[in-house]
């Protein structure tokens, strides 16, 4: 494909695009399709030749988008939200077309500061300590091992000795990082919650004195604001005092729910946090940037380089001693140019046009839950603090039978999800199965979490 032949097929595809991000709503959200379908709709082999690229771009709208599930629908109530936006995408756009490397500064020596920038910005605008310094992961899980890692090294007791701990209520990439750090799986302890679904931080405390006591060595507790399943938040201040009586790494896992802390109204459910040695968050799930993009801010950097620099001679450059190469700063060793995106998108809307948007998501969460509140029938088994409601319909023949209320609950979310313009997923909590109505398209309106609360109450009359 010649510059010109790129010109034209790009503003084809921009168009496309565009007319996307439009109508993205009118798509079912989930497509209707089996498995094995577009694999059989896909032929077995490559090309001998090369093609014409408009007949690999109809292919792209006629076999592939119609499989897709539209995750910036604005009837996605899913997981949790992994919004994009207009500016990110033209950002991703650019870093494409620069292709870069960016293992070290010398490789592409905008992109390293450029991301040093973006990460004392985002330390800014969250209210983070000034000791903390920031690089830019894949994802949280990552960002997670990472700490787990770097806590396990400067634990310096054998690793047979150390202990973690973090919530029941905790993500599972939590559990798999220990697992693949290297932790004992029975040195994890999954610290009870209290009614809250939050850590029970002197259970916390317990636990860890018995460790102490049997010889081992509490090497990292992870705490969670936001969990995955309701959104609890750990108490980060009591959590930092048990970690500091210990020596323990403190670890905050805010993969969602971090991007409020730049609202000065949710900012005290991050309190302690200045007790953390390392907090991860996610641009990519609800502040406008496109996945991936995970923020990881430690405090003891030298620790962080002890575990993961490694420069072997075709690596070093003549700038090393004066500059940070972030490939010592995590696994991997090359790395995608991700800081653009979040400069787009930061500038785009500004730090106030950020919080209007995460405003509009609460208000809206805040008033599903009224709608649901004020239903008999529905209960809220959560606090609500972000942008995700969750909900059980417990009809009263059904009452004292968890099992068939569980079955109730998952065949009546089986049929709002049937309906193709709302898409909301489920979990677990205090052993009973639970709809999760999670809010944060940039797209999403009013009308469609009206739309969802309509499909749940009318399905479960
Ligand atoms: C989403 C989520 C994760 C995992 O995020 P990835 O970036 O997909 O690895 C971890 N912890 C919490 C609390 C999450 O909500």
């Amino acid at each position: 494909m010649t510059p010109e032949q790129f010109r034209r097929h790009a503003h084809e595809l921009v168009d496309w695009m565009a007319d996307y991000l439009r109508d993205v709503g009118d798509y079912p959200v989930v497509p209707d399709v089996q498995p094995g379908r577009i694999r059989a709709s896909l032929p077995p082999g490559p090309p001998r030749d090369g093609e014409p690229f408009d007949r690999i771009a109809a292919d792209f709208r006629e076999l592939i988008v119609p499989g897709m599930t539209h995750w910036n629908h604005p009837g996605w109530f899913g997981y949790f939200p992994a919004n994009h936006s207009p500016p990110s995408i033209l950002a991703e756009m650019l870093t494409a077309t620069l292709g870069a490397q960016c293992m070290s500064w010398q490789t592409s020596p905008a992109a390293t500061e450029l991301e040093q920038v973006m990460m004392e910005w985002l330390r800014g605008m969250l209210g983070l300590p000034a000791e903390f310094t920031g690089v830019i992961q894949d994802t949280a899980s990552t960002a997670t091992l990472v700490a787990l890692l770097t806590a396990r090294d400067r634990a310096g007791a054998e690793p047979g000795r150390l202990t973690v701990y973090a919530s029941a209520e905790a993500h599972s990439s939590i559990p798999k990082g220990a697992r693949l750090a290297g932790f004992a799986p029975e040195h994890l302890r999954l610290v009870p919650v209290d009614e809250t679904f939050a850590m029970d931080s002197s259970a916390l405390g317990a636990l860890m004195a018995s460790d102490v006591a049997l010889g081992l060595v509490p090497a990292c507790v992870v705490a969670t604001v936001g969990t995955t399943s309701s959104t609890a938040v750990d108490p980060l201040a009591e959590i930092g005092a048990v970690c500091r009586r210990h020596g323990a790494w403190l670890h905050v896992d805010a993969a969602y729910a971090g991007a409020a802390a730049i609202l000065p109204e949710r900012r005290a459910l991050f309190d302690g946090v200045e007790l953390a040695d390392s907090f991860v968050f996610n641009p990519h799930k609800w502040l406008l940037t496109n996945f991936d993009c995970s923020a990881y801010f430690v405090r003891d950097v030298p620790a962080l380089l002890r575990t993961f620099s490694a420069a072997p001679a075709y690596l070093r450059t003549a700038h090393d001693p004066e500059v940070s190469n972030f490939r010592d700063w995590g696994i991997q060793l090359g790395r995608r140019f991700r800081a653009l995106k979040l400069w787009f998108v930061i500038r785009s809307y500004g730090v106030e046009g950020l919080r209007a948007m995460l405003r509009r998501h609460i208000v809206l969460a805040e008033e599903f839950r009224s709608w649901v509140d004020a239903e008999p029938g529905f209960v809220v088994p959560a606090p609500s603090p972000f942008g995700l409601v969750c909900l059980r319909h417990e009809p009263p023949a059904l009452a004292g039978d968890g099992a068939a209320t569980d079955e109730w609950n998952r065949a009546l979310l089986a049929r709002v999800n049937a309906s193709g313009q709302v898409f909301l997923t489920h979990t677990q909590l205090d052993g009973r199965y639970t709809i999760r109505m999670a809010i944060g398209q940039w797209a999403t309106e009013r009308e469609q979490v009206a739309r969802a609360w309509e499909r749940i109450r009318h399905s479960a009359g």
